[in-house]
């Protein structure tokens, strides 16, 4: 299944006739009182919420794409983990690039050395809501990357029952300002993670290392990859991350980008694709721009 959110809250189950609004399969959710828990309740409830959705989904007004304002999958994701360096060519780029690696002995290490890094919760948004250049002086890339959804709590898991704990894919943007920084400061600037179209669920992706991604910029081609050159896969990523925190549902396995990345601008407008779960078009802003517009942010299924 393909769940989406989009505009106030909305949840939607996504197909080629375009998105069937299942909001009322919120209603299997339990009530929370303060304090709330450390983890996303949807994701939490994942099988209630797509059986719910499933049931409603046939006499529920469909809805066109074009029109919503998709908003990331995972509302409420405790942690959103990145891999850095994950391809060997987008390494071999970063060592040879200056203005990618800014001179940072940190950057150029192996992931096996570097592990995984965080990213700010508060930096994540989806396609509707565009990225906002938050350091129009600073070089400032794109990144595209498969994003696995954790589904159950994990310590200590090991790679071969690791993607038992995974509850769905979706693509995801690592947007990175370049330079002396730490990574989790420069790729957590509001905005700076973008997760979509939609949470495609694990039964519908059985191999997540055998994916095709790329990557648009303005039309022109800027990344094209499989995700069978990872160096660690989803699931060596779930064995590391578990081993030095626990893993929630809802936390967020960014796996890494291939090569090819390059600067984005206010006005451009980025088409990312990851085979088997979608497309999704996200558009770029300076922050004295505003809003987006309604409908400018689109979405769609590529079968
Ligand atoms: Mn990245």
């Amino acid at each position: 299944m393909r769940l989406c959110r989009f505009d106030e809250g909305r949840l939607g189950v996504a197909d080629a006739a375009g998105v069937r609004d299942v909001t009322a399969a919120l209603d299997v959710l339990p009530g929370y009182r303060y304090p709330f828990p450390p983890y996303d309740v949807l994701v939490a409830h994942l099988p209630q919420v797509v059986a719910r959705a499933g049931a409603l989904a046939g006499a529920a007004p469909v809805l066109p794409l074009g029109r919503l304002r998709l908003l990331s999958p995972v509302a409420n994701p405790g942690k959103i983990i990145a891999a850095p360096v994950n391809y060997q060519k987008h390494l071999d780029e970063v060592k040879s690039d200056v203005q990618i690696h800014a001179n940072n002995p940190a950057h150029t290490i192996t992931i096996q050395k570097a592990g995984v890094f965080l990213k700010a919760s508060s930096s994540l948004v989806g396609p509707g809501e565009g990225v906002v250049i938050r350091k129009p002086e600073r070089r400032t890339d794109h990144e595209v990357e498969l994003a696995a959804v954790i589904g159950k709590t994990a310590s200590h898991v090991r790679a071969a029952q690791a993607l038992d704990y995974v509850a769905g894919y979706t693509i995801g943007l690592d947007i990175s300002i370049r330079g002396s920084e730490d990574r989790s400061l420069r790729k957590s600037a509001d905005t700076y993670t973008v997760l979509g179209p939609w949470l495609v669920t694990a039964d519908e992706i059985p191999d997540p290392g055998t994916l095709d991604l790329q990557i648009t910029v303005n039309g022109e081609l800027r990344q094209q990859s499989n995700t069978k050159y990872m160096i660690l896969g989803v699931a060596d990523l779930v064995e590391m991350a578990s081993s030095f925190y626990t893993l929630h549902p809802g936390d967020v396995v960014l796996t890494g980008t291939p090569e090819g990345v390059s600067p984005i601008e206010p006005g451009d407008r980025i088409v990312a694709t990851v085979e088997r779960i979608g497309t999704m078009e996200v558009s770029v802003r300076a922050e004295e721009d505003g809003a987006p517009q309604a409908g400018a942010a689109h979405a769609s299924a590529k079968v």
